[in-house]
Protein backbone atom coordinates (compact mmCIF):
# COMPACT_ATOMS: atom_id res chain seq x y z
CA UNK A 1 0.00 0.00 0.00
CA UNK A 2 1.60 3.56 -1.15
CA UNK A 3 1.67 5.77 1.95
CA UNK A 4 1.41 9.15 1.23
CA UNK A 5 2.08 11.86 3.35
CA UNK A 6 0.74 15.59 3.59
CA UNK A 7 4.04 16.78 2.58
CA UNK A 8 3.69 14.55 -0.64
CA UNK A 9 0.15 15.97 -1.29
CA UNK A 10 1.19 20.14 -1.00
CA UNK A 11 4.42 20.90 -2.39
CA UNK A 12 6.07 24.35 -2.91
CA UNK A 13 6.63 25.30 -6.23
CA UNK A 14 6.25 27.65 -9.12
CA UNK A 15 3.49 27.78 -12.02
CA UNK A 16 1.73 27.31 -13.65
CA UNK A 17 0.99 23.59 -13.48
CA UNK A 18 2.38 20.74 -11.34
CA UNK A 19 2.30 18.06 -13.90
CA UNK A 20 3.65 20.16 -16.28
CA UNK A 21 6.09 22.53 -14.86
CA UNK A 22 6.69 21.58 -11.41
CA UNK A 23 7.07 17.44 -12.24
CA UNK A 24 9.06 17.67 -15.01
CA UNK A 25 11.61 20.01 -13.45
CA UNK A 26 11.63 17.88 -10.54
CA UNK A 27 12.54 14.70 -12.94
CA UNK A 28 15.49 16.89 -14.41
CA UNK A 29 16.47 17.17 -10.65
CA UNK A 30 16.75 13.78 -10.26
CA UNK A 31 17.98 12.35 -13.73
CA UNK A 32 20.70 14.72 -12.81
CA UNK A 33 21.18 13.09 -9.23
CA UNK A 34 21.28 9.70 -11.25
CA UNK A 35 24.02 11.29 -13.73
CA UNK A 36 26.07 13.22 -11.24
CA UNK A 37 29.97 11.93 -11.78
CA UNK A 38 29.27 11.65 -15.42
CA UNK A 39 28.00 15.74 -15.69
CA UNK A 40 31.63 16.09 -17.32
CA UNK A 41 31.77 13.58 -19.84
CA UNK A 42 28.33 15.06 -21.40
CA UNK A 43 28.41 15.67 -25.06
CA UNK A 44 24.99 16.15 -26.21
CA UNK A 45 21.73 16.32 -24.26
CA UNK A 46 18.50 15.61 -25.90
CA UNK A 47 15.27 16.12 -24.28
CA UNK A 48 12.00 14.53 -25.51
CA UNK A 49 8.30 15.42 -24.55
CA UNK A 50 5.62 13.16 -25.50
CA UNK A 51 1.85 13.22 -25.06
CA UNK A 52 0.43 15.76 -22.99
CA UNK A 53 3.38 17.08 -22.12
CA UNK A 54 4.38 17.76 -25.70
CA UNK A 55 0.99 19.30 -26.68
CA UNK A 56 0.49 21.73 -23.40
CA UNK A 57 4.27 22.09 -22.70
CA UNK A 58 4.78 25.38 -24.47
CA UNK A 59 2.14 26.86 -22.95
CA UNK A 60 2.91 25.28 -19.53
CA UNK A 61 6.45 25.87 -19.43
CA UNK A 62 7.54 22.78 -19.54
CA UNK A 63 10.58 23.63 -21.47
CA UNK A 64 11.35 26.72 -19.29
CA UNK A 65 11.01 24.18 -16.10
CA UNK A 66 13.60 21.62 -18.03
CA UNK A 67 16.22 24.30 -18.14
CA UNK A 68 16.15 25.38 -14.87
CA UNK A 69 15.76 22.25 -13.54
CA UNK A 70 19.01 21.25 -15.95
CA UNK A 71 21.03 24.23 -13.84
CA UNK A 72 20.70 22.39 -10.56
CA UNK A 73 18.02 25.20 -9.22
CA UNK A 74 15.60 24.16 -6.66
CA UNK A 75 11.92 25.08 -7.54
CA UNK A 76 11.10 25.68 -3.70
CA UNK A 77 13.71 28.30 -3.43
CA UNK A 78 14.43 29.31 -6.98
CA UNK A 79 13.92 33.23 -7.14
CA UNK A 80 11.06 33.30 -9.55
CA UNK A 81 12.24 36.98 -10.75
CA UNK A 82 15.10 35.51 -12.52
CA UNK A 83 12.97 32.72 -14.29
CA UNK A 84 12.93 35.23 -17.54
CA UNK A 85 16.61 36.51 -17.11
CA UNK A 86 17.87 32.48 -17.04
CA UNK A 87 15.81 30.95 -19.77
CA UNK A 88 16.48 33.98 -22.00
CA UNK A 89 20.47 33.75 -21.46
CA UNK A 90 20.03 30.25 -22.20
CA UNK A 91 18.28 30.78 -25.09
CA UNK A 92 20.60 33.20 -26.38
CA UNK A 93 24.15 31.72 -25.64
CA UNK A 94 22.92 28.20 -26.20
CA UNK A 95 24.67 26.75 -23.60
CA UNK A 96 23.70 26.76 -19.65
CA UNK A 97 25.97 25.76 -16.66
CA UNK A 98 24.50 22.14 -15.82
CA UNK A 99 23.92 21.05 -11.76
CA UNK A 100 25.73 24.58 -11.85
CA UNK A 101 28.61 23.16 -12.37
CA UNK A 102 29.20 21.95 -15.97
CA UNK A 103 29.01 23.61 -19.14
CA UNK A 104 27.18 22.27 -21.98
CA UNK A 105 26.11 23.28 -25.53
CA UNK A 106 21.85 23.12 -25.36
CA UNK A 107 19.78 25.30 -27.62
CA UNK A 108 16.48 24.83 -26.32
CA UNK A 109 15.04 24.77 -29.90
CA UNK A 110 16.81 22.22 -30.85
CA UNK A 111 17.08 20.21 -28.29
CA UNK A 112 13.78 19.76 -26.52
CA UNK A 113 11.55 17.93 -28.48
CA UNK A 114 8.01 18.36 -29.00
CA UNK A 115 6.82 14.88 -30.12
CA UNK A 116 2.97 15.75 -30.34
CA UNK A 117 2.05 12.58 -31.99
CA UNK A 118 3.99 10.43 -29.52
CA UNK A 119 2.33 8.96 -26.78
CA UNK A 120 4.01 6.11 -24.15
CA UNK A 121 1.80 3.70 -22.44
CA UNK A 122 2.63 4.39 -18.80
CA UNK A 123 1.25 7.60 -18.66
CA UNK A 124 0.75 10.81 -21.20
CA UNK A 125 2.75 12.93 -19.04
CA UNK A 126 6.15 11.10 -20.33
CA UNK A 127 9.48 13.01 -21.16
CA UNK A 128 12.83 11.44 -22.10
CA UNK A 129 16.64 12.27 -21.47
CA UNK A 130 18.92 10.87 -24.13
CA UNK A 131 22.78 11.80 -22.97
CA UNK A 132 25.44 11.46 -25.35
CA UNK A 133 28.87 10.80 -23.74
CA UNK A 134 32.46 11.67 -24.86
CA UNK A 135 33.29 7.89 -24.94
CA UNK A 136 30.30 7.24 -27.51
CA UNK A 137 27.74 5.48 -24.78
CA UNK A 138 24.34 6.78 -24.86
CA UNK A 139 22.29 7.54 -21.83
CA UNK A 140 18.52 6.87 -21.64
CA UNK A 141 16.14 7.75 -18.89
CA UNK A 142 12.36 8.63 -19.52
CA UNK A 143 10.12 9.61 -16.32
CA UNK A 144 6.16 10.18 -16.05
CA UNK A 145 5.28 13.55 -14.43
CA UNK A 146 1.59 11.33 -12.90
CA UNK A 147 -0.08 14.51 -11.58
CA UNK A 148 0.43 16.82 -8.44
CA UNK A 149 4.49 17.40 -9.09
CA UNK A 150 4.39 13.46 -8.42
CA UNK A 151 7.09 11.74 -10.41
CA UNK A 152 7.58 7.83 -11.20
CA UNK A 153 10.74 7.03 -13.35
CA UNK A 154 10.75 4.16 -16.03
CA UNK A 155 11.71 0.93 -14.28
CA UNK A 156 11.56 2.16 -11.08
CA UNK A 157 8.96 0.71 -8.60
CA UNK A 158 5.93 2.32 -8.55
CA UNK A 159 5.78 4.52 -5.55
CA UNK A 160 9.55 4.35 -4.74
CA UNK A 161 10.17 4.90 -1.53
CA UNK A 162 6.51 6.33 -0.29
CA UNK A 163 5.82 2.80 -0.31
CA UNK A 164 8.56 1.79 2.14
CA UNK A 165 6.94 3.98 5.04
CA UNK A 166 4.54 1.97 7.85
CA UNK A 167 1.87 4.00 9.08
CA UNK A 168 0.12 2.87 12.30
CA UNK A 169 -2.76 3.65 10.31
CA UNK A 170 -2.51 2.69 6.47
CA UNK A 171 -5.22 4.45 4.40
CA UNK A 172 -6.69 2.70 0.95
CA UNK A 173 -10.17 4.03 0.49
CA UNK A 174 -12.79 6.39 2.80
CA UNK A 175 -13.93 3.27 4.38
CA UNK A 176 -10.96 2.49 6.35
CA UNK A 177 -10.27 6.20 7.11
CA UNK A 178 -13.57 5.99 8.71
CA UNK A 179 -13.14 2.75 10.02
CA UNK A 180 -9.70 4.02 11.78
CA UNK A 181 -11.71 7.12 13.03
CA UNK A 182 -14.29 5.04 14.92
CA UNK A 183 -11.71 2.41 15.99
CA UNK A 184 -9.71 5.31 17.66
CA UNK A 185 -11.73 8.26 18.52
CA UNK A 186 -10.11 10.21 16.54
CA UNK A 187 -10.70 13.16 13.66
CA UNK A 188 -9.46 12.85 10.34
CA UNK A 189 -6.94 15.37 11.45
CA UNK A 190 -6.11 13.33 14.31
CA UNK A 191 -5.60 10.00 12.45
CA UNK A 192 -3.01 11.80 10.10
CA UNK A 193 -1.41 13.52 13.03
CA UNK A 194 -0.43 9.92 13.89
CA UNK A 195 0.70 8.54 10.46
CA UNK A 196 2.81 11.72 9.86
CA UNK A 197 4.80 10.89 12.83
CA UNK A 198 6.15 7.50 10.55
CA UNK A 199 7.97 10.72 8.47
CA UNK A 200 9.00 13.16 11.13
CA UNK A 201 8.53 14.38 14.48
CA UNK A 202 4.96 16.31 15.30
CA UNK A 203 6.60 19.90 15.87
CA UNK A 204 8.53 19.02 12.67
CA UNK A 205 5.23 18.32 10.59
CA UNK A 206 3.57 21.16 12.54
CA UNK A 207 6.46 23.91 11.07
CA UNK A 208 6.22 22.49 7.48
CA UNK A 209 2.20 22.48 7.83
CA UNK A 210 2.48 26.34 8.76
CA UNK A 211 5.39 27.38 6.08
CA UNK A 212 3.03 25.75 3.35
CA UNK A 213 -0.07 27.67 4.92
CA UNK A 214 3.00 31.04 4.69
CA UNK A 215 3.37 30.16 0.73
CA UNK A 216 -0.29 30.28 0.26
CA UNK A 217 -1.05 33.16 1.89
CA UNK A 218 1.58 35.33 0.71
CA UNK A 219 0.44 34.06 -2.88
CA UNK A 220 -2.72 35.33 -2.29
CA UNK A 221 -1.63 38.63 -0.88
CA UNK A 222 0.59 39.02 -3.60
CA UNK A 223 -1.89 38.25 -6.34
CA UNK A 224 -4.09 40.76 -4.78
CA UNK A 225 -1.85 43.23 -5.22
CA UNK A 226 -0.26 42.92 -8.74
CA UNK A 227 -2.65 43.78 -11.55
CA UNK A 228 -1.56 43.68 -15.67
CA UNK A 229 -2.18 41.49 -17.91
CA UNK A 230 -0.84 37.59 -17.73
CA UNK A 231 1.77 36.30 -19.91
CA UNK A 232 1.33 33.91 -22.71
CA UNK A 233 -0.47 36.02 -25.19
CA UNK A 234 -4.15 35.74 -24.45
CA UNK A 235 -4.41 38.95 -22.83
CA UNK A 236 -6.14 37.83 -19.73
CA UNK A 237 -6.17 40.63 -17.27
CA UNK A 238 -5.57 40.39 -13.58
CA UNK A 239 -8.62 40.82 -11.63
CA UNK A 240 -7.68 39.65 -8.13
CA UNK A 241 -6.36 43.25 -7.88
CA UNK A 242 -9.29 45.03 -9.12
CA UNK A 243 -11.70 43.06 -6.75
CA UNK A 244 -9.23 43.85 -4.16
CA UNK A 245 -9.47 47.60 -4.94
CA UNK A 246 -13.14 47.59 -5.06
CA UNK A 247 -13.64 46.05 -1.84
CA UNK A 248 -11.64 48.02 0.27
CA UNK A 249 -11.31 51.26 -1.43
CA UNK A 250 -11.68 53.35 1.46
CA UNK A 251 -8.89 51.33 3.75
CA UNK A 252 -5.60 52.11 4.63
CA UNK A 253 -3.08 48.85 5.49
CA UNK A 254 0.81 48.06 4.76
CA UNK A 255 0.62 44.25 5.29
CA UNK A 256 -1.41 41.20 5.44
CA UNK A 257 -2.62 41.50 8.82
CA UNK A 258 -3.79 44.94 8.51
CA UNK A 259 -5.45 44.01 5.23
CA UNK A 260 -7.35 40.77 7.16
CA UNK A 261 -8.51 43.03 9.65
CA UNK A 262 -9.55 45.82 6.79
CA UNK A 263 -11.66 43.10 5.32
CA UNK A 264 -13.35 41.96 8.28
CA UNK A 265 -14.40 45.88 9.31
CA UNK A 266 -16.47 45.14 5.66
CA UNK A 267 -18.94 42.73 7.46
CA UNK A 268 -20.45 39.51 6.77
CA UNK A 269 -22.75 40.29 3.95
CA UNK A 270 -23.28 37.37 1.67
CA UNK A 271 -22.22 38.91 -1.56
CA UNK A 272 -19.18 40.29 0.50
CA UNK A 273 -17.87 37.46 1.80
CA UNK A 274 -18.31 35.31 -1.76
CA UNK A 275 -16.59 38.22 -3.47
CA UNK A 276 -13.50 37.69 -1.22
CA UNK A 277 -13.73 34.22 -1.73
CA UNK A 278 -13.77 34.68 -5.54
CA UNK A 279 -11.06 37.39 -5.19
CA UNK A 280 -8.84 34.74 -2.62
CA UNK A 281 -9.26 32.18 -5.43
CA UNK A 282 -8.58 34.24 -8.60
CA UNK A 283 -5.01 35.44 -6.58
CA UNK A 284 -3.62 31.78 -6.55
CA UNK A 285 -4.05 31.72 -9.99
CA UNK A 286 -3.24 34.84 -11.57
CA UNK A 287 -0.05 33.95 -9.98
CA UNK A 288 0.35 30.30 -10.77
CA UNK A 289 0.21 31.62 -14.35
CA UNK A 290 2.46 34.48 -13.85
CA UNK A 291 4.70 31.74 -12.91
CA UNK A 292 4.43 32.61 -9.69
CA UNK A 293 5.20 31.02 -6.18
CA UNK A 294 2.70 28.75 -5.23
CA UNK A 295 1.96 25.40 -3.33
CA UNK A 296 0.61 22.35 -5.10
CA UNK A 297 -2.54 21.73 -3.89
CA UNK A 298 -3.33 18.88 -5.10
CA UNK A 299 -2.18 20.29 -8.52
CA UNK A 300 -1.28 23.79 -9.64
CA UNK A 301 -4.06 24.51 -12.24
CA UNK A 302 -6.24 24.12 -8.86
CA UNK A 303 -3.82 25.86 -6.85
CA UNK A 304 -6.49 28.15 -5.86
CA UNK A 305 -9.17 26.14 -4.59
CA UNK A 306 -7.42 25.20 -0.83
CA UNK A 307 -6.13 28.70 0.06
CA UNK A 308 -9.23 30.30 -1.13
CA UNK A 309 -11.66 28.26 1.29
CA UNK A 310 -8.78 28.05 4.18
CA UNK A 311 -8.26 31.81 3.73
CA UNK A 312 -12.24 32.20 3.81
CA UNK A 313 -11.91 30.04 7.15
CA UNK A 314 -9.48 31.90 8.91
CA UNK A 315 -10.95 35.46 8.23
CA UNK A 316 -14.91 35.48 8.56
CA UNK A 317 -14.91 31.90 10.33
CA UNK A 318 -12.17 30.61 13.09
CA UNK A 319 -9.85 31.74 15.54
CA UNK A 320 -7.24 31.09 16.75
CA UNK A 321 -5.84 30.26 13.11
CA UNK A 322 -2.34 27.99 13.69
CA UNK A 323 -4.94 25.11 15.09
CA UNK A 324 -7.46 25.88 11.89
CA UNK A 325 -4.90 25.72 9.53
CA UNK A 326 -3.27 21.95 10.78
CA UNK A 327 -6.67 20.47 11.14
CA UNK A 328 -8.10 22.09 7.51
CA UNK A 329 -4.39 21.07 6.04
CA UNK A 330 -4.09 17.38 7.44
CA UNK A 331 -7.65 16.64 6.32
CA UNK A 332 -7.87 17.67 2.76
CA UNK A 333 -4.49 16.25 2.33
CA UNK A 334 -5.94 12.68 3.27
CA UNK A 335 -8.63 13.06 1.45
CA UNK A 336 -6.42 13.84 -1.58
CA UNK A 337 -4.00 10.99 -1.20
CA UNK A 338 -7.52 8.82 -1.22
CA UNK A 339 -8.26 10.39 -4.51
CA UNK A 340 -4.41 10.00 -6.06
CA UNK A 341 -4.77 6.24 -4.79
CA UNK A 342 -7.70 5.14 -5.72
CA UNK A 343 -8.41 7.28 -8.94
CA UNK A 344 -5.69 9.89 -10.28
CA UNK A 345 -5.12 13.94 -9.52
CA UNK A 346 -3.77 14.16 -12.99
CA UNK A 347 -5.55 16.07 -15.66
CA UNK A 348 -3.56 14.04 -18.30
CA UNK A 349 -5.94 10.98 -16.84
CA UNK A 350 -8.92 12.37 -15.88
CA UNK A 351 -9.58 15.88 -17.45
CA UNK A 352 -10.46 18.39 -14.41
CA UNK A 353 -12.67 16.82 -12.35
CA UNK A 354 -9.04 15.62 -11.31
CA UNK A 355 -7.65 18.58 -10.67
CA UNK A 356 -10.97 21.34 -9.36
CA UNK A 357 -12.56 18.35 -8.13
CA UNK A 358 -10.01 17.03 -6.05
CA UNK A 359 -8.86 20.08 -4.58
CA UNK A 360 -13.08 21.32 -4.15
CA UNK A 361 -13.63 17.76 -1.92
CA UNK A 362 -10.54 18.08 -0.03
CA UNK A 363 -11.12 21.94 0.83
CA UNK A 364 -14.79 20.76 1.72
CA UNK A 365 -13.69 18.30 4.14
CA UNK A 366 -10.88 20.08 5.55
CA UNK A 367 -13.75 23.26 5.96
CA UNK A 368 -16.07 20.63 7.57
CA UNK A 369 -14.07 19.25 10.45
CA UNK A 370 -13.19 23.11 11.48
CA UNK A 371 -16.60 23.79 11.17
CA UNK A 372 -17.48 20.91 14.07
CA UNK A 373 -18.54 18.66 11.66
CA UNK A 374 -18.27 14.43 12.57
CA UNK A 375 -16.03 12.02 10.46
CA UNK A 376 -18.87 10.90 8.57
CA UNK A 377 -20.18 14.59 7.67
CA UNK A 378 -16.51 15.64 6.42
CA UNK A 379 -16.42 12.57 4.35
CA UNK A 380 -19.77 13.49 3.09
CA UNK A 381 -18.55 16.71 2.00
CA UNK A 382 -15.65 15.46 0.17
CA UNK A 383 -18.76 13.22 -1.71
CA UNK A 384 -20.86 15.82 -2.67
CA UNK A 385 -17.70 18.25 -4.11
CA UNK A 386 -16.75 15.41 -5.80
CA UNK A 387 -20.10 14.02 -7.38
CA UNK A 388 -20.92 17.76 -8.85
CA UNK A 389 -17.38 18.26 -10.74
CA UNK A 390 -17.93 14.82 -12.37
CA UNK A 391 -17.09 14.40 -16.04
CA UNK A 392 -15.40 18.09 -16.25
CA UNK A 393 -13.27 17.94 -18.75
CA UNK A 394 -9.52 19.85 -19.30
CA UNK A 395 -9.46 22.01 -22.66
CA UNK A 396 -7.14 25.21 -21.60
CA UNK A 397 -7.45 27.85 -24.48
CA UNK A 398 -3.98 28.11 -26.37
CA UNK A 399 -2.80 25.10 -23.78
CA UNK A 400 -2.11 28.04 -20.97
CA UNK A 401 -3.29 27.59 -17.26
CA UNK A 402 -5.71 30.42 -17.87
CA UNK A 403 -8.87 29.95 -19.34
CA UNK A 404 -11.22 28.31 -18.08
CA UNK A 405 -8.36 27.41 -14.85
CA UNK A 406 -8.60 30.98 -13.43
CA UNK A 407 -12.27 30.82 -12.82
CA UNK A 408 -12.46 27.13 -12.55
CA UNK A 409 -10.52 27.51 -9.07
CA UNK A 410 -13.51 30.34 -7.77
CA UNK A 411 -16.37 27.76 -8.62
CA UNK A 412 -14.31 24.90 -6.97
CA UNK A 413 -13.83 27.06 -3.83
CA UNK A 414 -17.87 27.88 -4.05
CA UNK A 415 -18.71 24.47 -4.22
CA UNK A 416 -16.57 23.48 -1.59
CA UNK A 417 -17.75 25.27 0.96
CA UNK A 418 -21.69 24.73 -0.27
CA UNK A 419 -20.94 20.78 -0.03
CA UNK A 420 -19.70 21.33 3.56
CA UNK A 421 -23.09 23.59 4.35
CA UNK A 422 -25.04 20.58 3.14
CA UNK A 423 -23.07 17.94 4.94
CA UNK A 424 -22.78 19.94 8.37
CA UNK A 425 -26.91 19.78 8.32
CA UNK A 426 -27.99 16.87 6.92
CA UNK A 427 -27.49 13.21 8.30
CA UNK A 428 -24.80 11.12 6.35
CA UNK A 429 -26.29 7.64 7.16
CA UNK A 430 -29.24 9.02 5.04
CA UNK A 431 -26.67 10.30 2.25
CA UNK A 432 -26.68 7.45 -0.64
CA UNK A 433 -23.77 8.55 -2.34
CA UNK A 434 -20.14 6.87 -0.17
CA UNK A 435 -17.04 8.88 -1.09
CA UNK A 436 -15.61 5.78 -1.91
CA UNK A 437 -18.35 5.33 -5.06
CA UNK A 438 -17.47 8.70 -6.48
CA UNK A 439 -13.54 8.03 -6.51
CA UNK A 440 -14.41 4.90 -8.04
CA UNK A 441 -17.22 6.61 -10.45
CA UNK A 442 -14.58 9.63 -11.28
CA UNK A 443 -12.00 7.05 -12.18
CA UNK A 444 -14.06 5.48 -14.29
CA UNK A 445 -15.15 8.56 -15.95
CA UNK A 446 -11.74 9.27 -16.36
CA UNK A 447 -11.32 6.19 -18.23
CA UNK A 448 -13.90 6.85 -20.29
CA UNK A 449 -13.26 10.58 -21.40
CA UNK A 450 -11.80 11.18 -25.11
CA UNK A 451 -8.28 12.35 -24.76
CA UNK A 452 -9.37 15.52 -26.40
CA UNK A 453 -10.31 16.80 -22.40
CA UNK A 454 -7.27 15.65 -20.98
CA UNK A 455 -5.34 18.27 -20.61
CA UNK A 456 -3.97 17.96 -24.55
CA UNK A 457 -6.11 21.66 -25.80
CA UNK A 458 -7.53 18.85 -28.83
CA UNK A 459 -10.76 19.60 -27.73
CA UNK A 460 -13.71 22.24 -26.01
CA UNK A 461 -12.85 25.52 -25.65
CA UNK A 462 -9.38 25.00 -26.54
CA UNK A 463 -10.72 24.77 -30.19
CA UNK A 464 -13.65 26.65 -29.90
CA UNK A 465 -11.98 29.87 -29.29
CA UNK A 466 -10.87 31.61 -32.19
CA UNK A 467 -7.14 31.82 -31.08
CA UNK A 468 -3.93 30.25 -32.71
CA UNK A 469 -1.26 29.14 -30.65
CA UNK A 470 1.00 31.54 -32.44
CA UNK A 471 -0.29 34.46 -30.54
CA UNK A 472 0.83 32.51 -27.50
S1 LIG B 1 -8.81 23.06 -17.26
FE1 LIG B 1 -8.62 22.35 -15.13
S2 LIG B 1 -7.31 20.53 -15.27
FE2 LIG B 1 -7.08 21.63 -17.19
S3 LIG B 1 -5.24 22.90 -16.90
FE3 LIG B 1 -7.06 24.13 -16.35
S4 LIG B 1 -7.32 23.84 -14.12
FE4 LIG B 1 -5.92 22.22 -14.84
Amino acid sequence: MESISVLDIFKIGIGPSSSHTLGPWKATLQFLRRIDNRTNQISRLEVQLFGSLAKTGLGHGTDIAIILGLHGFDPVTFDIDKIDQTVQSVKTEKKLLMNGSCEIIFDPDEQIHFLKNEMLPYHPNALRFLCSLKDGSLIRETYYSVGGGFVVRDGEETGSNRENIKLPFPIESAYDLSEWCRETGLSISGIVTENEKAWRSESETRESILAIWKVMSECIYRGCHTGGILPGGLQVMRRASLFNKRLLSKNVYSNYEEWLNAIRDGGEGFAYILDWVNCFALAVNEENAAFGRVVTAPTNGAAGVIPAVLQYLVTFKKDPVEPVILKFLKTASEIGSIFKKRATISAAMGGCQAEIGVSSAMAAAGLTECMGGSVEQCLMAAEIAMEHHLGLTCDPIGGLVQVPCIERNTMGAVKAITASQLALHSDPEKARVPLDAVVKTMWETAQDMNSKYKETSDGGLAVNIPISLSEC
